[in-house]
């Protein structure tokens, strides 16, 4: 399936930032929006000359959440990368001091941020680290229950682990991730397009409701 998409889509050049700060604070304001408004957010910091640590550290959380404002849920990311700024400063914002903690503590240390989950931990390390953990978020388990592969209702670390048997290469992790978020948006949408679709040989949905869309329909229905 990686070939597949490689080839369909080619090289999608992951994480789009000039730093890794931008990765991270990315990576916490992704979630629940679309990229567009990140980026909106994002080019508001910039051109404030407040996209690094030091200056997100001096601004109140209010200035700060009003500036990230486009990215929906401003408040409380603001106050999420307002803890992963306290985070960062407890290693002089030195970024090789932080990898010289093991993985697993590292992870343990960003899940430990309030505000930040798995997914968000994951997208830092693979992207702003550059550590070989795979990132598994709601695109994921739509395509590989759609073909198959998942039920699409395992845990988070089921479905790492299954593509932890990959070779572990943060190259291969990095495209994969942002290959299955651009077919997702591409082909494999909430309504499919599945005639023109790379894999849709492999694919086992036509027209069957996986668990894991009937969980979204009935989350959608709450
Ligand atoms: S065939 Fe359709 S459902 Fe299957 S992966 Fe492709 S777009 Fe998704």
């Amino acid at each position: 399936m990686y070939k597949r998409f490689l080839n369909e889509y080619g090289r999608q050049y992951w994480w789009p930032a000039d730093t890794s700060f931008e990765v991270m604070i990315g990576a916490v304001m992704t979630q629940n929006t679309s990229w567009k408004n990140v980026v909106k957010a994002i080019s508001r910091l910039k051109s404030c000359g407040k996209l690094s640590p030091v200056n997100v550290d001096k601004m109140t959380l209010d200035e700060l959440s009003e500036i990230i404002r486009p990215c929906g849920y401003h408040r409380n990311k603001a106050q999420t990368i307002k803890n992963l700024v306290y985070f960062l400063k407890l290693y002089n914002y030195n970024l090789n001091q932080m990898k010289q903690l093991s993985i697993s503590s590292l992870r343990k240390e960003l899940l430990n941020i309030k505000g930040i989950g798995p997914e968000t931990a994951d997208s830092i390390l693979l992207y702003a680290f550059e550590i070989p953990i795979f990132v598994v978020d709601s695109y994921t388990r739509r395509i590989f229950s759609r073909i198959g592969i998942l039920a699409g209702t395992e845990k988070y670390s089921r479905i790492q682990k299954l593509f932890h048997s990959l070779p572990k290469s943060t190259h291969l992790y990095k495209e994969y991730h942002a290959l299955i978020v651009k077919h997702a948006k591409e082909r494999c949408k909430k309504k499919p397009v599945c005639s023109t679709c790379c894999i849709n040989d492999l694919c086992r949905k036509l027209g069957v409701e996986t668990p894991f869309e009937a969980d979204e329909a009935k989350k959608s229905q709450l």
